[in-house]
Order: C-alpha cells, then structure tokens, then sequence
C-alpha cells in the first residue's frame, strides 16, 4: 500500500457567544483536519490540536509545505518509520507545538489505515484494551463576562450532574480570590450528589500563587490540579507536587518522548496529559506511556478537538495501562468537552455520547469515524 494523496482541512466557525479560559478569549472553533489516501482505497483522518488561540493555518502549513513531501509515495503502515522521518525533517526547527500538531494530525491518520487494512480498532494494533468504556468528566466552567461569576458557575456544576457527570473539571486562573469564590459555590451546590472534582489553571500562575490557591482547594478532595505553572518551567511544577497534597496533573502542551522525559524525570506531575493531537499521535503517545509506566505515572490523555480527537483520544484511553495497580484501581476518564463546538458533534456520522457519565469505546475498525463531507465545505477556510 502507498500513499498518494494528503488532503488539509483547516476548518473554522466563529462563536455566537464567546467565552474565556485564564490564556484568552476563544471567539471561534476551529480543526485542522487530514485525510491520508492510499492507492488501495483507504483513506485515513487525522486532527492537529488547535488549541483555542491557535490558527488552524499554521499546522495545515506545516503539514503541506514539510510533512507531505516526507510521507507521500510510502507505505502508510510503516507508522513508526514515518514518525521518526518526520520528526527528523523538522527538528531543527520543530520539536513542539504546531509542528509536532502536524505531525500529530498525519499519524493519527496512518493508524486509521492501520487499523482499517486490519479490519480492528486502532487499540486492537495498540495492545488491546484494558476497558470497554470510560467514565466521562466535564470540562466547562468557562467564564462568559470574566470575574464575578460563582453564582452562574455553580448553576452549571448542577446541569452538569443532571446530564449525567459524576466528574467535572473546573476553569480556574482568573484570580485567587475569584477561584475560591467559584469553588465555594460550586462546592456548596454539588454537596452530598457524589460528584469528583478537578481543577484546571491554565498556567495562569507563578509557583507562590500556584501554591497558594493550592491550600485554599484542599478542601474539596481534588482527583487533580491541572497546569498549575507555565509547560515549560518543570522545577515550579515539582516544587508546587512537593508543598501541596492533591495529585498535580499537565503535559497538553508537553511534545514526544522527548518532552515527556525531562517531565517525567524531574518528577513534575503524578498524571501526564498528553493530547494525541500534539503530542506527536499514536505513535508519540505510546513512547509516552511506556515512559511514564517506568516513572510511576498514570497517563490520562487530554482532548479539546472535533470529533476525530475524540475518537482518538477514546481508542488511547482503551490501551493505557493503570500506573499503581490495585482491586480498586482509578481508571484514566475522558475529557468531555461541554464548551461550544458548533461542528463537533456533526462531523461525523456517529459521534462521542455520553450515557449516564459513562461513553463506550468505539469497535468499529481505525478510528471508527465516517466524516461527512457536507460539514468539512461548510466550515472550510476559504
Ligand atoms: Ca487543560
């Protein structure tokens, strides 16, 4: 089998209602989406990570000026051996961010075909699944005006345990006293309805103030503290891991074996997020886990994308082994994102749903997405 042709989809819609995380404004959804296509018919889809400041033109660019060239004319099965020529082409001036997202979006779309030309599930070529089915957590929580907010916030801790959620991920980072505020109420409104917590910064701090917000949580039993400190400042994580007592998450903007090890080792986190979207795919994302399985961390991959992200990301989620095996061991939980994504759910023919908190894994072969084309031109970048 050989590729022949990579198409780029650099999608984009603008959002009826803004809303913020502690980094920005997102005022727009958008995917750069690839299609890989053999000469035997089968074609593969993949997704770069953009992130929701980022301009789904830079990983297209970098997937049709650097990587097709690399790939084109090959046998898409050779998923390792295209990763390393990739990366080796772009080292110089890749190694992270949307280069890596390019990266990402084309192995994605190889262990499609993989997956397709074997007729299984992309975690059947993985290993196997260690489950099923994944309990899902919201992430919301998202501001609409700014500060001042805990009341409405708190309102929607409570639709999102009336939609099912027993796991929700709150957006923190707009000011200490702001963040206590929000958790006072959401806490108050969720008491007694067996609902985990966990929170998320964005980075929006230093370490003194990292671990000052830290105390102020330590009443709600957090699962984790996700991006207390900036990706690349790896000591202020470990110094906010060793004064606070709930497990410190990050690593959706940490990149390929190669990041995750100087992560890994400085004992920065207790669980590693990668996003199969940015960390280099399938491929990179497997380095990953085997490397933090030697360091003792659980891996729960991260996802903020469209709907070939997430079945990605679910396809991962069914191979990552439990880091500290017990009877009643924590399984890793998929990131279910409740913000605004005008085309998310109607990218494809049959999309991510939760069930009572819980989504099944998908047993269709590959990534087991059909994408509906009619979506792709109507968000398409001119
Ligand atoms: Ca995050």
């Amino acid at each position: 089998m050989k590729i022949v042709e990579v198409k780029i989809h650099p999608l984009r819609t603008p959002l009826e209602t803004p809303f913020a995380f502690s980094q920005g404004w997102v005022r727009a959804r958008s995917a750069t989406l690839v299609e890989v296509i053999t000469d035997e018919g089968i074609t593969g889809w993949g997704e770069a990570f953009a992130q929701g400041l980022e301009p789904p033109q830079i990983a297209a660019a970098v997937i049709g000026s650097a990587l097709t060239p690399v790939v084109m004319g090959q046998d898409p099965l050779d998923t390792e051996v295209l990763w390393h020529r990739m990366y080796h082409a772009s080292r110089d001036y890749g190694r992270k961010g949307s280069v890596i997202a390019g990266i990402s979006a084309i192995d994605m779309a190889l262990w499609d075909i993989a997956g397709k030309a074997h007729g299984v599930p992309v975690h059947k070529l993985l290993g196997g699944a260690f489950r099923t089915r994944v309990q899902a957590y919201a992430t919301g929580f998202y501001r609409i005006s700014g500060q001042g907010e805990a009341k409405r916030l708190g309102e929607e801790a409570i639709a999102h345990h009336e939609a099912g959620f027993r796991a929700m991920k709150v957006k923190l980072g707009y000011g200490i006293q702001d963040d206590l505020a929000v958790m006072r109420e959401i806490g108050r409104n969720i008491a007694g309805r067996g609902v985990t917590l966990m929170v998320d910064t964005n980075h929006a701090y230093g370490v003194g103030d990292a671990i000052r917000l830290g105390y102020g949580l330590a009443e709600y039993d957090l699962r984790w503290y996700e991006e207390p400190v900036a990706p690349e400042h790896i000591q202020g994580y470990r110094q906010v891991r060793d004064k606070l007592p709930m497990p410190i998450a990050g690593g959706e903007n940490e990149h390929t074996l190669y990041g995750f090890r100087d992560f890994l080792a400085a004992g920065a986190v207790d669980i590693a997020q990668p996003d199969l979207g940015s960390v280099g795919g399938f491929t990179a994302c497997r380095h990953v886990v085997a490397l933090a399985q030697a360091h003792g961390v659980q891996v729960n991959p991260h996802v903020w994308g469209s709907a070939i992200a997430q079945a990605a990301s679910l396809q991962m989620i069914a191979a990552v082994p439990v880091a500290h095996h017990s009877v009643f061991a924590e399984e890793p939980i998929f990131e279910y994102d409740r913000s605004s994504h005008p085309f998310r759910q109607f990218l494809v023919k049959e999309p991510v749903q939760q069930v009572d908190g819980w989504v099944e894994i998908p047993m269709r072969p590959g990534l087991g997405v059909e994408v509906d084309r009619a979506v792709l031109d109507r968000y398409r970048i001119a």
